[in-house]
Formats: structure tokens, sequence, C-alpha cells
């Protein structure tokens, strides 16, 4: 097993372990809103226009008003953070870039306005090969490997010079000036953004974990109400 497969492993772990605990949070929250003398559960069929039912009306603007609010600030917080670290001009983000979409589905997707879409498209292009992408990146792409993740088209950028500098920088996109814009992309060893990566990562797993809660809570109560 690889090193980065050993991170990865470590980090779902971690994952699992936030993403219980803010479970708990979140429903501590839920609960301090519960209507007095009411022992119902949050989580079952109520009648129209009972306690039950305004609860969980409560609870769905609790979830995607106060802790929606929180998780963004702080997402913004830790983005803004950001800007004290530095591109070093590596290339290998220009060299490989993954997708989940072969460049037929990505121009597609451009085609009904998808912008991330048509941006990649404007610069990158499918390798002929995994093979090709493997000498770029071998630990990430074994790391793919070992996860069975096999959905994964690769891509790069024809517009990087042999001298890795880009030969149309004040043109270049959005997708390239915000890069890396995922607190929890997997970065190479070398880019300038590792530091801030591993520092706010913590966070980053607790936001992305209160995200996943409030959407499924959301989607719950929803059909519970209709
Ligand atoms: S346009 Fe420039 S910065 Fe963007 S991927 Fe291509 S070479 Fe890199
Ligand atoms: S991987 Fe990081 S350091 Fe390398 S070119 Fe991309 S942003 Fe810059």
């Amino acid at each position: 097993m690889t090193e980065l497969n050993d991170k990865v492993t470590k980090l779902k772990k971690e994952y699992r372990e936030i993403f219980a605990t803010m479970t708990d949070v979140i429903q501590d929250k839920l609960e301090q809103i519960k209507p007095k003398d009411f022992d119902g559960d949050l989580f079952t069929q109520y009648s129209p226009n009972s306690v039950g039912q305004e609860w969980q009306k409560s609870a769905i603007k609790l979830l995607n008003e106060d802790i929606s609010k929180e998780i963004y600030r702080k997402l913004n917080e830790i983005l803004a953070y950001r800007t004290n670290f530095h591109c070093i001009g590596c290339a290998t983000c220009c060299k490989l870039a993954c997708s989940q979409f072969s460049p037929e589905e990505l121009k597609q997707k451009a085609d009904n306005g998808d912008n991330f879409a048509t941006q990649f498209l404007s610069v990158f292009i499918p390798y002929q090969s995994k093979e090709e992408a493997r000498k770029v990146y071998p630990e990430y792409i074994e790391l793919l490997e070992e996860n069975g993740e096999e959905n994964v088209y690769f891509y790069h950028c024809p517009k990087l010079t042999k001298e890795n500098r880009c030969s149309d920088y004040e043109n270049r996109p959005q997708i390239c000036r915000d890069f890396p814009d995922n607190p929890l992309s997997i970065l190479p060893k070398a880019c300038g953004y590792k530091a801030w990566k591993d520092e706010i990562e913590p966070i980053a797993l607790m936001l992305h974990s209160m995200i996943e809660i409030v959407e499924h809570y959301t989607k719950e109560l929803i059909t519970l109400l209709e």
C-alpha cells in the first residue's frame, strides 16, 4: 500500500469519527428547539398543523439558515486563508486533471450550460492512455487503482510549455486561478498549497460532514411533511 493510500485510509477513518460527532452536535441543536412538553421524535410522520410538524418546519429552518450560514462562513474563511500560501509552479495540476466524466460527457454538460465543464474543456484535453497519466503522478494513479476507482478520465493542458510555464497565463480560466478550491482534494506533495490543505483539513472534514448531515436531514424532513 502506498503512502498516499495510507493517508486516504486514515482520512476516511477520521471522517467517520467526525461525522458521528457532528451528527450528535446537530441532533442536539434540533432537540433544543423541540416544543416544550412534546415527547415525539423528529423523524416521525405527524398530522398537518400538529406540534410535531411545527417542530419539523423549525428544524428545516434551523438546518438551512443558521447552521448552513455558519458552515459557509467557515468555508469562506478557510478559502480566504489560502491566500497566505502560493503556487510554486510545479505544474502537476496542469499536467494531470482527473474527471469522472468523459470528454463527450463534458461536452454535453458544457452544451447544457455547465460553466465548470466549459472552462475545463477550454484548456484540458484527454490523455491517450492511463499509462501516460501515470508518468505524471504514479502514486495518485495507484491510489485510484487500489480503491477500485475505474470511472476516471485523465486530462492534461496543451498550453503548458516544456519549461512548465503557462503559455496563456493572462487568459487562463477561473478554474486555473482558483486551484485548489476544494480543501479535501488530493494535492501533490510538492504543491505550494499542501501546507494550507494539511492545516485546514480537520475543519474541512467537519464542514463536509455537516453539509452531508444537513442535506440528509432536510431531505428526510421534507419527505415527512409532504
Ligand atoms: S491554462 Fe495555464 S494554468 Fe491553466 S491548466 Fe493550462 S497551463 Fe495550467
Ligand atoms: S500543483 Fe500546486 S504548486 Fe503545482 S502548479 Fe498546481 S497549484 Fe501550483
